[in-house]
C-alpha cells in the first residue's frame, strides 16, 4: 500500500463502529454515524484493552498510545502535553491513553517503563518513545510519520 489516504477510518469508542472521516471536514466536529457520539478526534481518549484492540483492528492511519499510570509523576506531567498534541494532530493521528494499572496488553506491547508512547499505523507498531516529551516534539515526531507512509513498518 502506497500513497496518502484521503480519509481515515476512525472507530467510535462509545459503540465500536468504524467511521470514515473525510480529510476536508473538521476532525474536531466529527460524530459517529451510528450512535452520534462525538468521535473526539481532537483530544486524547481513555481506552481499555478491549477498546484499544478494536481501534487497532478497525482503524486506518496513525494511532498514538500513551501508556501511563496515575501514580507516575512524569506521566501526569505529560498529560497536558499529550492533550495539546492531540489538538494539533486532529484528523491526522488519533491519540489515546492506556492506564498500565488496568491493562494486560502492556506486556505484549513491550512496555518496560512509563510513560511510554507507541505509534501504530494501520494497527501495526511503527515507532515508539519512552519518557516525558513536550507537545511540540510529540507533534513533530508523529507528523514526520505522516509523510513517511511508504516506509516499511519496524
Ligand atoms: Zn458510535
Amino acid at each position: 500500500m502506497m500513497g496518502v489516504a484521503l480519509s481515515n477510518q476512525a472507530v467510535c469508542i462509545a459503540c465500536g463502529s468504524a467511521n470514515r472521516v473525510p480529510a476536508d471536514k473538521p476532525a474536531a466536529a466529527a460524530k459517529c454515524g451510528r450512535c452520534a457520539a462525538p468521535l473526539g478526534l481532537d483530544r486524547p481518549a481513555e481506552v481499555n484493552d478491549a477498546q484499544l484492540a478494536l481501534l487497532l483492528e478497525k482503524s486506518t492511519g496513525l494511532i498514538l498510545v500513551d501508556v501511563w499510570a496515575p501514580w507516575c509523576g512524569p506521566c501526569r506531567a505529560m498529560a497536558p502535553q499529550f492533550a495539546t498534541a492531540a489538538g494539533a494532530l486532529a484528523g491526522k493521528a488519533r491519540l489515546v491513553k492506556l492506564n498500565a494499572d488496568q491493562s494486560q496488553m502492556v506486556q505484549s506491547l513491550g512496555v518496560s517503563g512509563i510513560p511510554a508512547l507507541i505509534l501504530f499505523r494501520d494497527g501495526r507498531i511503527v515507532d515508539r518513545k519512552a519518557g516525558l516529551i513536550k507537545a511540540d516534539a510529540l507533534t513533530a515526531w508523529v507528523g514526520g510519520h505522516l509523510t513517511n507512509s511508504g516506509k516499511p513498518a519496524i
